[in-house]
């Protein structure tokens, strides 16, 4: 007998997971390269050399004691310390190994620090359309999630007045994703600044700590040169999740970090409390071996020109059939306007070309439908006609 708090996920089982199913079907039946699977955020580039190459001479030369072993919850020190030394290269920031905790990902990041922060029924906001497991994390901690409505006709940045509106005294943390999935916009640094600010006053009005959290998995995914502001230095109480499933191709691996500056409130406490979260919440340590592969690897480079090349391609086939398109800035998801109000009967249309898109009510923002597009170019050039197809029925 399952528990009453379970029946809801049960009933609500995540759309992409259930399409991701439906696409290895689809596959089975009509052939993989007759299927057009743009459901979910699965890398198609393959991690980098470097990586490889770690895996086989650490399994190979290093000691298998050591490899396979427990350590610090917190993770490996010299793989802290190589993550605080690449982001203080890159950021100008003064990390230390302490600053970091290795996760298993950014999803158990954001749980770590959910759980290390949240009293129940205390708040956290989100901007719609959101990552849809937002949500879920939140609930493990009997927090309740506050949405900002989307904001289309201002490109899909966040709605700074309704968000200075909805900070209550029970706000204690603000999630934000940069750059965007889904909608593949990145927050410039003015509204980064304006973000700050609303939250500085908002702290003092009410003597609270409201936490800046920055889910970032897809930091490195942004083109054309645009700069990703990195917040911790942009507001004192900000915590970083970060993930190298997008970066370095590894989601299968489960491995991130969380970032937990000097300047944030008790600093020290609050990362003693999150080493803990982290073994009590049963992930005990990130994955030893990709750990040790990720202190060795840590300055790799992603493929970003690939993506880039992927969304150009797919947004000008897109646009010109007729499709309304947000121009991917960053990550690898193309955010679309539903030719009708109801996405999901288009999402059902696109299932007769075989095309897999993800609706937009699965983000919080109906209407609109997010093509993922971390898949060979190959498969955007033979979708092209399909959504030519499909656009001839609205258009
Ligand atoms: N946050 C966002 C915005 C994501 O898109 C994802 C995965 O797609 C995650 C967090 C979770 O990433 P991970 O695989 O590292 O748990």
């Amino acid at each position: 007998m399952i528990s009453k708090r379970m029946e809801p996920l049960v009933n609500n089982n995540s759309v992409i997971r259930a399409m991701f199913e439906e696409g290895k079907q689809m596959a089975d039946k009509y052939g993989a390269e007759n299927v057009f699977d743009f459901s979910i955020g699965n890398p198609n580039v393959p991690a980098p050399k470097e990586v490889q190459e770690a895996i086989i001479d650490i399994v190979t030369n290093e000691d298998p004691v050591k490899v396979h072993g427990y350590m610090n919850n917190a993770g490996f020190p010299e793989t802290r310390a190589a993550v605080a030394g690449n982001l203080n290269r890159r950021f100008g920031t003064k990390f230390t190994e302490k600053n970091i905790i290795m996760t298993v990902g950014a999803g158990s990041a954001l749980n770590v620090l959910l759980k290390t922060m949240l009293e129940p029924g205390e708040e956290v906001i989100a901007f719609a359309p959101y990552f849809v497991e937002y949500g879920n994390y939140v609930a493990n901690y009997d927090g309740k999630l506050v949405v900002i409505s989307p904001n289309p006709e201002g490109g899909f940045m966040p709605k700074l007045d309704e968000f200075e509106g909805a900070i209550t005294p029970k706000t204690k943390a603000v999630i934000i994703n940069n750059p965007n999935n889904p909608t593949g916009v990145i927050y410039p640094e003015s509204v980064i600044k304006e973000m700050a600010a609303i939250m500085e006053k908002k702290q003092k009005e009410y003597g609270s700590v409201i936490y800046l959290i920055s889910d970032e998995p897809y930091r490195e995914l942004a083109y054309d040169g645009a700069e990703v502001p990195y917040l911790t230095k942009y507001y004192d109480n900000t915590l970083v999740g970060y993930s190298y499933s997008k970066s370095l191709s590894l989601p299968g691996e489960r491995i991130g970090y969380v970032v937990i500056p000097d300047e944030s409130d008790n600093a020290e406490e609050f990362i003693d409390a999150a080493t803990i979260a982290n073994r009590v919440g049963g992930f005990v340590n990130a994955p030893s071996l990709i750990q040790l592969v990720i202190a060795r690897c840590v300055d790799a480079k992603c493929d970003v020109a690939y993506y880039e090349r992927n969304g150009k391609t797919l947004y000008d086939g897109l646009t010109e059939a007729g499709f309304t398109c947000t121009k991917p800035q960053g990550a690898f998801y193309m955010w679309m306007k539903s030719p009708i109000p109801d996405e999901k009967a288009f999402v059902a249309a696109g299932k007769k070309y075989n095309l897999l898109m993800v609706p937009g009510s699965s983000f919080a923002c109906p209407g609109y439908v997010r093509i993922s597009y971390c898949v060979s170019y190959d498969q955007i050039e033979r979708s092209l006609p399909k959504f030519k197809e499909l656009a001839k029925e609205y258009f």
